[in-house]
């Protein structure tokens, strides 16, 4: 089970910058959505919409619990 606590991700762009949005932006060409500060207020992701990754992050973790889950059981019952 992953905690949402123990999750931080530094910014490839900006050193040691701490990663606290996410690019929504559909038409967005980075490979890299997740974004810091300086991402969205310069470069590469300037004015691209965003969500803070903290109501990214709970969402995504809800989905991975999920599917622990259903590998636990599967597991469990001998369905794998
Ligand atoms: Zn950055
Ligand atoms: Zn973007």
């Amino acid at each position: 089970m992953i905690e949402e606590k123990k999750i931080n991700f530094y910014c490839d762009f900006h050193n040691n910058s701490l990663i606290k949005y996410y690019c929504i932006r559909t038409e967005c060409n980075q490979k890299v959505r997740a974004a810091c500060a300086y991402c969205i207020a310069e470069e590469p992701h300037k004015f691209h919409e965003y969500k803070k990754i903290t109501e990214f992050l709970p969402s995504l973790i809800d989905a991975h619990n999920k599917i622990y889950k259903v590998i636990h059981n599967c597991v469990d019952n001998k369905i794998v």
